[in-house]
């Protein structure tokens, strides 16, 4: 039997050239949730893919933005820079038509990369083959990569080809996570930034980023006819009465259609059967008080 192989590997790209479309190509569609995150998120939040012979650990960088100001410099060093640092495999991923200069911070830091370096060019559904010819020998020529390989992540077109070349190139090692995990967040992290999504979606002005989401309770249950249940009780903590007021709308009308769909995205999530039972809860200035920050985790 072979050793059992683990490791890092580290998914750069600018935004919008597929990146968390790659990681649900992967890792399955329960995983969107987590790889929508990372724009809003300031961590990095790493998706896991795990057999009984190995567990690769993802991770899809957030800031990598171009923008010749400091502190965006500032954010792709903190990013970005922090993700070269502990992969066994990086991979870089662009896409047809996209363009980088040739003094571009990012060339020189590909350059110096020691561990095994792919480069994906995503979307070739969308692109002719002379489009990828030039993508792939502009990069070719500037950076040695130590593989190419065209994909496209939406069509899941060359994947599992990625997902053979990973693994020819993952280190032996044990296991880092639990085999049954999704990701390195507790699951009760994921259901409250789900709730804060579709309070996001459903109201509007001062409303979203005057709550707050907190789950009081998550355990497993069984509905009556045996079937497994997770029963998941939140509140949303608001600033006033009057906020309190819309979040519940006319009749409860509004809370209750919030309630539906954080319901619906978190049994997706959960891949189960969910009751979800929702408080609204007034604390007065909650932004400003140090132990409701702490217990909110800022
Ligand atoms: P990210 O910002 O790098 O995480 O990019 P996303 O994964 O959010 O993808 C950005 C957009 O590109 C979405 O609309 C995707 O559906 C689309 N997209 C991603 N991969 C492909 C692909 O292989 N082909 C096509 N046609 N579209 C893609
Ligand atoms: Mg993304």
């Amino acid at each position: 039997m072979d050793a059992h192989k683990s490791g890092f590997v580290n998914i750069i790209g600018r935004p919008n050239v597929g990146k968390s479309t790659l990681m649900n190509a992967l890792l399955g569609e329960r995983m969107s949730i987590i790889t929508n995150k990372p724009q809003t998120t300031r961590h990095r939040i790493i998706g896991l893919l795990s057999t009984d012979d190995y567990q690769i650990v993802f991770s899809d960088t957030p800031g990598m933005i171009d923008d010749p100001n400091y502190k965006m410099q500032e954010a792709m060093n903190r990013f970005v820079y922090s993700s070269f640092e502990d992969a066994d495999i990086m991979l870089f991923v662009t896409q047809p038509g996209e363009i980088y200069a040739e003094d571009h911070p990012l060339l020189s830091k590909l350059r110096g990369v020691t561990v095994p370096l792919i480069l994906l060019l995503n979307k070739m559904d969308l692109a002719s083959e002379e489009e990828l010819v030039a993508l792939e020998s502009w990069w070719t020529a500037r950076v040695p990569f130590t593989e190419v390989i065209r994909i496209s992540a939406l069509q899941k077109k060359n994947t599992p080809h990625l997902v053979s070349l990973l693994l020819s190139y993952l280190p032996e090692g044990p296991a880092y996570y639990p085999k049954d995990q999704l990701s390195d967040r507790p699951e009760r992290f994921f259901i409250s930034e789900i709730i804060r999504e579709k309070i996001l979606e459903q109201y509007h002005q001062e409303i979203p980023y005057s709550t707050e989401v907190a789950i009081e309770s998550f355990r497993e249950d069984q509905t009556r006819a045996g079937e497994p249940l997770t029963r998941i009780s939140a509140i949303i903590y608001v600033m006033r009465t009057s906020q309190k007021a819309i979040m519940l709308g006319k009749g409860g009308s509004a809370i209750k259609a919030l309630g539906t769909e954080a319901r619906k995205a978190i049994e997706t999530f959960l891949d189960g059967k969910v009751f979800l039972e929702l408080h609204i809860k007034v604390r007065e200035k909650w932004r400003d008080d140090e132990q409701w920050l702490r217990r909110f985790g800022y």
